[in-house]
């Protein structure tokens, strides 16, 4: 398991994908059937109180990105509570006890993004369990490669933007009314905002509407005392890849396009979305981090 405390060249940190990432599952995926299994950061995050007392709420908890935030935002001392589909909840539940290991506690509250009401669910739960919310970090979203626009069909183009832009909408919506000054807002972005890719149409346009939400909304609720800011990662080995997110035979070379030539892993994100919901952060907002493997953005 890679330390990411000690100096070393990031080329190297972690394996270049091989014909092993060839795999595909039925979407959402469960990072628990995958192999190799993506670092999760549960071996090696070492946290130090950046977020002591936070109540933070934390979308796509169970696998990939998001579970590698939830277990880093509970090590620095913050309480989660995690959304995830009930498909899902072999993965959560290995969070669940990952958090409760910290010494947080873990809300577990399953379903679908999609529906405006359990979005609101979602936050009430947060300000009743939790006792209120300072940080939102959305990091579900949904990916489903579709080469050729004849065959995108009316119901994904809905299921993606729903997923990944109306759930921005309705969490934000619903939290802001409950943060206090100094909470923070954290949506996830992705490269395919600048570089889309054609067999990503409905997805890539999500990603980049992601972006322009953020800055907008960073703007109306700076003088609330939130901030907004946005995490945009690379080619991360999760279960979206293998769940729908890219053609099976893609995989093999699966992040080796990057100048680091090589995917990047959820630990690696998990420090970006813990810097942009602490206060060291402070003055940026409206931000997009690009953790990409060292992709050009604009
Ligand atoms: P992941 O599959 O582990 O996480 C995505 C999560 O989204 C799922 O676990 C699921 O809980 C949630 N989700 C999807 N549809 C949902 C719905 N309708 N209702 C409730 N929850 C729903 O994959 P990941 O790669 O960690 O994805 C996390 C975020 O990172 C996504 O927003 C994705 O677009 C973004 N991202 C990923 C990559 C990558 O290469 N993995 C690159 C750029 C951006
Ligand atoms: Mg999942």
């Amino acid at each position: 398991m890679s330390d990411q405390y000690k100096i070393q060249d990031p080329a190297t940190q972690y394996p270049k994908a091989t014909p092993e990432y060839q795999q595909q599952q039925p979407a959402p995926g469960l990072e628990t059937a995958m192999h190799p299994k993506p670092d999760d950061g549960a071996e090696t995050y070492r946290g130090s109180g950046r977020l002591t007392g936070r109540k933070a709420v934390v979308t796509g908890a169970d696998s990939g990105i998001g579970r590698a935030v939830a277990i880093a935002f509970a090590r620095e001392g913050a309480d989660v509570l995690l959304a995830y589909m009930p498909e899902e909840e072999a993965d959560a539940r290995e969070v669940v006890k990952l958090v409760e290991e910290a010494g947080r506690k873990a809300v577990a509250m399953p379903g679908d993004l999609k529906d405006e009401q359990y979005c609101e669910q979602l936050i009430a739960a947060a300000v009743e369990q939790l006792g209120g919310i300072d940080i939102l970090a959305n990091i579900a979203g949904m990916q489903q490669f579709v080469p050729d626009i004849a065959d995108l069909t009316t119901e994904q183009f809905d299921a993606t933007f729903k997923t990944n832009v109306y759930s921005l909408f309705w969490l934000c919506k619903a939290a802001i009314k409950h943060m206090k000054p100094g909470s923070t807002i954290i949506n996830t972005s992705s490269i395919q905002a600048y570089t889309p890719a054609p067999i990503l149409l409905d997805y890539a346009t999500t990603k980049a509407a992601i972006n322009t939400f953020s800055k907008s909304l960073a703007q109306q609720v700076a003088e609330k005392g939130i901030r907004v800011n946005v995490v945009a990662p690379g080619p991360v080995w999760t279960p979206l890849q293998v769940s729908g997110g890219q053609p099976v035979e893609a995989l093999k070379d699966f992040g080796a396009k990057t100048p680091l030539s090589r995917p990047g892993q959820p630990a690696e994100m998990a420090p970006a979305y813990v810097f942009l919901a602490s206060q060291e952060s402070s003055y940026i907002s409206g931000e997009t981090l690009n953790a990409n493997g060292g992709m050009p953005t604009p």
